[in-house]
């Protein structure tokens, strides 16, 4: 058996109506406050979406809490255990939509959404013709880890997907779909836009991701690379069979799952770098991101105007003996 971690990593959603969000916000931020969780949850007239950390006591309560609110009785959580907090603050924030489509006629997964599969089932299905697997995620997440031949939609924000689907639509006409995101929120309402769509045979992985790795017959399989995650964690394992890495180095493509943000603070794209090419390349995507005024990667290593340009001028050294 592993050894029981001091903490956990709750993630989880309900499509329910919340009346009024705002308020309902202010109490749960409260009362979260007060138990001492740290986290993000949105809370919508169509229902509520969190991912929250704390001890195990602390989580317990949370948990017992709002299943004890005939809201929430059904509400499924996926628990991880963790070291630490995943969070440094703790916010609970109304929306307009639990995830961003802007869809012009909105989806109520109640009313319209793909067929719920286990992750035994989606295992299966995705092994069968005729079938294509959409990833529903952006693709920062897709390039860390995917259900292998998964299709990668080309899309940095979820609320691109539809026009990017409609785009592509030959790709998909006729073939069984299967969707999958990290906990299944997305997929409720992107796997009922399809069917609205015209798109006939589509299912969704029930619970996501992360329920798929946590399932002890699948066991991950068929997953590569690992897991995106909305937390201080970034990136949790998956497949517990055989784990490949598929993310690529952003400076020279070897293999590589460690995300850092670009040292300008207005660009702050994710790239995956190692830690000897985050010093190298100073942890900034371009020559343009090395030399803001604001480059954080600068100011934590005090780096000098000269020493700046020097480091430039040896990267464009290397980039003429490789052409
Ligand atoms: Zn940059």
């Amino acid at each position: 058996m592993e050894e029981t971690k001091p903490f956990r990593v709750l993630l989880y959603y309900n499509y329910v109506t919340i009346d009024n969000p705002e308020e309902f916000a202010a109490q749960h931020l409260a009362f979260c406050k007060e138990i001492g969780l740290k986290g993000r949850i949105l809370v919508a007239k169509e229902g509520i979406n969190g991912t929250v950390s704390g001890t195990e006591e602390q989580t317990q309560m949370y948990m017992d809490t709002m299943k004890s609110d005939p809201k929430f009785a059904d509400m499924v959580f996926k628990i991880d255990e963790s070291d630490a907090h995943a969070f440094k603050k703790m916010h609970v924030r109304p929306r307009n939509e639990l995830v961003t489509l802007r869809l012009e006629d909105d989806i109520n997964p109640h009313e319209v959404t793909g067929k719920y599969l286990s992750p035994k089932e989606f295992f299966e299905a995705m092994q069968k013709e005729d079938t294509v697997i959409i990833d529903a995620r952006n693709d920062y997440e897709y390039d860390l880890g995917h259900f292998r031949n998964a299709v990668r939609p080309d899309i940095k924000t979820f609320r691109d997907l539809p026009d990017w689907i409609r785009e592509n639509k030959e790709e998909f006409q006729g073939k069984k779909i299967l969707t999958y995101c990290t906990g299944g929120i997305r997929c409720e309402k992107f796997s009922g836009w399809l069917l609205e769509e015209g798109f006939e045979d589509v299912s969704q992985l029930h619970g996501g991701i992360v329920t798929y790795g946590k399932d002890a017959e699948v066991q991950g399989e068929l997953w590569d690379g690992q897991c995106y995650v909305f937390d201080s964690r970034i990136a949790v394992p998956i497949n517990r069979k055989d784990h490949v890495i598929v993310g690529k180095d952003y400076f020279t493509g070897e293999p590589c799952e460690r995300y850092v943000n670009c040292a300008n603070p207005e660009c702050n794209k994710q790239i995956l770098c190692s830690e000897d090419n985050e010093h190298k390349y100073m942890r900034s995507c371009t020559d343009e991101c090395r030399v803001h005024p604001r480059n954080m990667y600068v100011k934590e290593h005090g780096l000098t105007e000269q020493e700046i340009a020097d480091r430039i001028s040896k990267l464009e050294e290397e980039r003429l003996v490789q052409q």
